[in-house]
Formats: C-alpha cells, structure tokens, sequence
C-alpha cells in the first residue's frame, strides 16, 4: 500500500494533546531562538513555563503583518542563518513584502502536509497533476510541486498563463489534475470548450489554490471540463504556502491540519473567541515551524469553524469557506456584519448577478438601517425582480439576523472595477 500521509493519531484526545506538546514546543524555541518573541512575550508579562494547557493560548501575545514588515527582511527569524535552507516572499513592493524562513524540516512538513492534500483529493501515484500556478519566490508552485512529488504523481510544472501550451500540455500529456487559480481554471475551461477538444483531454480533477472560487464558478468549470472534482486548497505564505487544508470529496468544509497549527477564531474587534459556528477572524499559532514560527498570528481573513465532523469520519477539523478580510467587517444594530455573508446570499440566490453595493444610513429615529443594491442578473427578466428582491430579503434576515432594504438595478448598472470593487458605504457619523 502507498504511504499515507494523514495523521497517524486516532481521536480528538490524540490531536489536543499533539496540540499541547507542539504549543509548548513552540513557545520554547521562540523564546530562545527569536529576539521578536521574547521581547513580545517579556512585554505581555508571559514565560515559556506559563503554557501548559490549550487554553494558555490565550495568554499569548498576537502577532500580525505589521511585524513581519516591521522585521523585514528577516522577520520572526527563529533560528541562526546557517539552518536555514530557503526563504520565500508574498508579492509586494519591497519592503513591504512578507519574508519567511525555512529549515529543511520546515520544507519537509510542508511536502508530507501538501501530500495530504492529494491524498485527501483521492489522487493516486497515476495521476499527472498539471500545476498552472506561479513559480517564483512566492510559495504557490513550488507549493503545489513539492507536495506532488512527496505524494508520487506526476508534476508537469507548466506555470500560468500561456493557454496554447496548457491546452496542449492536456492533450499530449493526458494530465488528469489541473492545479490554477479559479480564474484560470474558467478560462482553461471556456478555451477547452472553444477548441473543441473536451473529447481529446483526460482531466478529472481541478484543484484551485489562492482565490476563492464561487459556487456558480466550480459548476461552470465541472461542466465544461466534465470532470469529477473540484478542491479548494487554502495557504499563505505566512504559513509554508498553500496546501495547509484542503475540502475532502464530500465537499462540506475545508480540512485544515490541526496536527500542523492550531486555529482559533476570534471576534476581530474584541480579540474574544466566537462560538462554534460563527463567523471570526483566522488566528493561527503554529506547532512544528522552526524558522519563522507563528503566535497567534492574524490573518485577518474570516471564516468559521464547522461544527460537525465531515462524512468521511477524518477526525480533521474544518472550516469554512474564506468569507472576506475582517478589515472589511461593519457593525449594524449590535451585529457583526462581513460584505462575504451578503456576497454568499447574492451568489447563491437565481436571478441575482454578482454585483452588489451595501449602504448604511442613520435615519431621524436614531437607529441604523442597511439597504443592499443588487444586479438583475444579466439574461434575467425585469418582471421578476419583486421576486428576487423580496428572496434575498429573506435571506438576508435569516442568515446575518438584521433586515436590509433590497432594491433590484440593471444589470451593469453598478461600477466595475478590475481590483476590488468598494462595497459599502457607511453614511453614519
Ligand atoms: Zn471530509
């Protein structure tokens, strides 16, 4: 049988107590190895000797991008230059880009964990895995091939971009898995259709890294490729890179390597954990990084955790979906609210384009209200539209608990914008 790389460990118990050993670890190394850390913790009043429980976590000092910038350009550096066997960087200007350290164990765990990734995807050693991403200093194709090669399929390390050669990279070399953004994966698909040539490939699996897919998206993408499958695998370059989960084929979370960090999710705005469930910024405390360990880390991306145990019995915790960035989180009558929920209810509702604005206004009687444009969606009929507003309402009520005000505008009616698009507009004091 081919090696498995899943956790070894059985029960929920295992994994804590993993998570305890691999905290106080942790904490060990950056107080000895890192000047950042031990200036962090000294300041917040905490010795390595404090963390003895999970539950310490919470005396532990954040940690956030602002340092990595502060540090750059060896920032969170945990041990000396000469175990260091590779650096990467996130895109940016320089300066402001993040720089994280390996040692050779790091790269090692990352390639055993990106491994899982292809396991848990049920790829077998046949498989010829064709990653579209970029190869370069940042973490995604390097990422996605060293986790290939660990597992033992086939890596054709085509990059991105360059459609001719993908479609016949498909053809000649019958690749089975394509690794690319979401974005590529629509247009592989659209091109596939238009060259006609669906017949004469093999693929029956798309596994996107970096860029939230959208439901409507992964539907297109499944049909016009006809494959099996489609993954989402999430990473940062914080963190080794992508390939830190991945969403099993049941598809009703995402994986996350609980056995690698221990994620906790919090209310952005009082740094309190939220309930299971509920919708928090993604904190991330590592368990075995010895270069550039992390404490507490914000990521400043949302999501939740899902609170029951996924169909195929993998004692793994998931979350959710990436919901948005908490810089983006507004508050309306008490309640938190990311533009990602509204995003979810437009994309999910028939009828509805994707674009949509949210306004919030503090009218005479001293409270607040929310109301939400949203597009027809673009071969919809106007006639309907008292339909689709009052869907969304409802919708909009019974997920995020507070009303909003829907109107129905043309499609193309609302600005574009090739970077992120602004949203909403607060119009309170
Ligand atoms: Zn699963």
């Amino acid at each position: 049988m081919a090696k498995s790389f899943m956790p070894t460990i059985k029960t929920e118990e295992e994994l804590r107590d993993l998570q305890v050993k691999g905290l106080r670890w942790t904490i060990n190394h950056v107080y000895q190895g890192s000047d950042f850390y031990r200036k962090s913790f000294d300041q917040a009043g905490v010795k390595p000797d404090d963390i003895r429980s999970l539950d310490d976590i919470k005396r532990l000092p954040f940690t956030a991008a602002k340092d990595l910038q502060e540090g750059y350009p060896f920032p969170l550096r945990a041990v000396p230059f000469k175990d260091i066997v590779r650096i990467h960087a996130s895109s940016g200007t320089t300066g402001k880009r993040k720089v994280l350290c390996y040692t050779q164990k790091d790269i090692d765990d990352w390639g055993d964990f990106f491994a899982r990734c292809y396991e848990m995807a049920s790829l077998t050693k046949e498989d010829r895995v064709q990653i579209a991403v970029g190869y370069g200093v940042w973490t995604a194709g390097v990422g996605f091939q060293l986790g290939c090669e660990r597992f033992g399929a086939m890596a054709i390390p085509a990059g991105p971009g360059n459609i001719d050669m993908q479609c016949m990279f498909l053809v000649d070399f019958q690749s089975t898995v394509l690794c690319c953004t979401a974005s590529m994966g629509l247009l592989m698909a659209e091109e596939v259709e238009k060259r006609n040539i669906r017949d004469k490939i093999n693929l029956k699996k798309v596994i996107f890294g970096s860029e939230r897919s959208s439901e409507a998206m992964r539907g297109r993408i499944k049909e016009l490729l006809g494959v099996e499958h489609t993954f989402d695998i999430p990473g940062m370059t914080e963190l080794y890179g992508p390939g830190t989960g991945l969403d099993c084929i049941y598809h009703e979370g995402i994986h996350y390597w609980a056995d690698y960090y221990i994620l906790e999710i919090l209310d952005p705005d009082t740094l309190k954990e939220v309930k299971d469930g509920e919708i928090g910024e993604m904190v991330i405390t590592t368990l075995r990084k010895e270069g550039s360990p992390l404490i507490r880390y914000r990521t400043r991306d949302l999501t939740r955790i899902m609170p029951d145990r996924c169909s195929c019995g993998s004692i793994l915790p998931m979350h959710d979906a990436l919901l948005g960035r908490s810089d983006d989180m507004f508050i309306i009558r008490g309640v938190n609210i990311y533009p990602g929920q509204i995003d979810t209810i437009v994309s999910q509702t028939q009828g509805a384009g994707s674009e949509y604005q949210i306004t919030l206004d503090r009218k005479e009687d001293g409270k607040d209200y929310m109301s939400v444009k949203v597009e027809r969606a673009k071969a919809e009929d106007p006639s309907r539209d008292e339909g689709l507003k009052k869907k969304i309402e409802i919708e909009i009520k019974k997920q995020i608990l507070v009303s909003g005000a829907v109107t129905i505008v043309d499609y193309g009616d609302l600005p574009r914008s090739e970077r992120k698009s602004k949203r909403v507009f607060d119009n309170r004091d």
